[in-house]
C-alpha cells in the first residue's frame, strides 16, 4: 500500500505511552509469554551441556587453515547461494542427485525458513514430545498451532496416537528428529515411513545426529515427494561455523529459498566448512572417538544403581534419577565445575532427568566422579 499525501493537513495527535504499555500493545502475546532461549555461562567449566565434540584440530591443520583464512575476502559479499559448499556438502553427506539443497545459519534457521514459508495461524506444526524445543518455539514465532504426541514410556513413538493426531490436525509440517533429542535414541524406522506415507503436507527428518547413528532417510530425500531431510555440521565438530542443510525435491526448496535472507552464510562460514570437509578424515576419527567413549560412559553410567540410563543413538545420554534429586544433583555437579543439562524443570516425561553430552575421556572421567559424591 502506498500512502496518499494528505491535502488537508490535520493535526497529528499522537500520545506517547510509557514502554511498558507499549510493549503490550506492539509485541504479540504468545512473544511476551516466551522465555528467550537461555545458554548457561561455561567458563571455567567442564562443558558437557550442549552436544558439542569436545575435540580440537591437530596443529597442523590449524595452522594450514589459518593460511586459508588470510586470503578470504571479508570486504565482499559471500556466494549468496554457496555454490562450491553445496557441492562438498552432496559428496560429504550422500545427497542423492536427484534432491535440491539449501543451506542454513545451523539448521535452526532452516526450521525458520521452513516454518516462516508456511506461518499461516490455521495450519499445524505436529511432532513428539519430548524432542527439540526449537520446533516448538519457531512454531510460537511463526504464529502457528504446535502439537505433540508424547512418546511411550521407553520413549519409543507411539505410532498409532501420533496418525490419529495427522487425521485429526492435518498438519502443515511434521518434524522428526531422528535420533530424538534430549532422548538419543532412533525411532522404529517403519513407523516414519507410514507417518510419511499418511502425512498430508511436509515431513522433515531431522537428523542433526547423523553421524553418531546407523540409519538416515537421505536416499530417500529427492524422490518422495513429501520428505525433508535436514543435517547439521554442528555435531561433527564445527557447531561454532553455524551451517545446516536441507535435502528434498527441487520444487520445495524453490520456496523455501525465497524465504532465505540473501547472505545467510558468511564468507568465514563457507570458507573454513568448505577446509575442514576436505580434512573429512579427522571429523570421522573424532566422530568414531565419540562412539567407542559413548559406549564406555554408559557401562559407567550403568553402574549407578538408582539411575536408569537410557540407550543412546547420539553423542548425548539421558538418564533419571531417583525421585526429585535432578536439581539437587545438577547442581552440585555445577559447583563441582561440571555443566551439564537439567531436564528435570521441563516436566512431564523429563522430570528427575538430567543429559549429558559425551565428552573427552578425562571429561567423562571427572564428570562419573562428581556424580558419584553429589548421590
Ligand atoms: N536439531 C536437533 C535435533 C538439535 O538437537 C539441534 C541442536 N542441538 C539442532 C537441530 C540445531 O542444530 P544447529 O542449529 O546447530 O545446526
Amino acid at each position: 500500500m502506498l500512502v496518499q499525501p494528505n491535502i488537508e493537513l490535520k493535526k497529528i495527535n499522537i500520545v506517547k505511552k510509557n514502554i511498558t504499555d507499549s510493549i503490550s500493545r506492539w509485541i504479540r502475546p504468545e512473544i511476551r509469554a516466551l522465555k528467550a532461549y537461555h545458554v548457561p555461562p561455561a567458563t571455567n567449566c567442564v562443558k558437557l551441556d550442549a552436544m558439542e565434540n569436545p575435540y580440537q584440530w591437530p596443529e597442523s591443520m590449524v595452522d594450514e587453515w589459518l593460511e586459508l583464512v588470510k586470503d578470504v575476502e571479508l570486504n565482499r559479499y559471500p556466494d549468496p547461494s554457496a555454490r562450491v559448499l553445496k557441492e562438498s556438502l552432496r559428496q560429504t553427506m550422500s545427497v542423492p542427485d536427484n534432491a535440491e539443497i539449501l543451506l542454513g545459519n545451523g539448521s535452526d534457521e532452516l526450521i525458520q525458513m521452513i516454518l516462516m514459508a508456511v506461518a499461516d495461524k490455521e495450519q499445524t506444526v505436529l511432532s513428539v514430545a519430548p524432542s527439540f524445543v526449537m520446533y516448538d518455539m519457531v512454531t510460537t514465532y511463526a504464529g502457528m498451532k504446535y502439537v505433540s504426541v508424547p512418546l511411550n514410556n521407553d520413549f519409543s513413538l507411539d505410532v498409532d496416537t501420533f496418525l490419529k493426531a495427522i487425521a485429526d490436525h492435518t498438519p502443515a509440517i511434521i518434524f522428526i528428529a531422528y535420533p530424538n533429542n534430549p532422548t538419543g535414541n532412533l525411532f522404529d524406522r517403519n513407523d516414519l515411513q507410514k507417518i510419511i506415507d499418511t502425512a498430508p503436507g511436509l515431513v522433515v527428518i531431522d537428523e542433526a545426529y547423523h553421524a553418531f547413528a546407523d540409519d538416515s532417510f537421505m536416499n530417500e530425500a529427492g524422490s518422495v515427494d513429501n520428505l525433508l531431510v535436514m543435517r547439521t555440521v554442528s555435531k561433527m565438530g564445527l557447531a561454532g561455523l553455524r551451517l545446516g542443510l536441507l535435502a528434498g525435491k527441487p520444487e520445495w526448496l524453490a520456496e523455501f529459498d525465497k524465504v532465505r535472507l540473501p547472505y545467510n552464510l558468511n564468507v568465514l562460514t563457507q570458507a573454513t566448512a568448505l577446509f575442514a570437509l576436505s580434512h573429512q578424515s579427522v571429523l570421522d576419527a573424532q566422530t568414531e572417538t565419540i562412539c567407542k567413549t559413548r559406549t564406555h560412559l554408559i557401562a559407567e553410567l550403568t553402574k549407578i544403581e538408582s539411575l536408569i540410563v537410557y540407550p543412546s543413538d547420539a553423542n548425548f545420554i539421558l538418564f533419571r534419577t531417583e525421585k526429585d534429586q535432578a536439581n539437587k544433583i545438577f547442581e552440585k555437579l555445577k559447583e563441582a565445575g561440571i555443566l551439564i543439562k537439567n531436564l528435570s524443570p521441563m516436566g512431564g516425561a523429563l522430570t528427575d532427568c538430567l543429559r549429558v553430552t559425551v565428552g573427552m575421556p578425562d571429561e567423562n572421567d571427572a564428570f562419573i566422579n562428581a556424580l558419584v559424591k553429589s548421590l
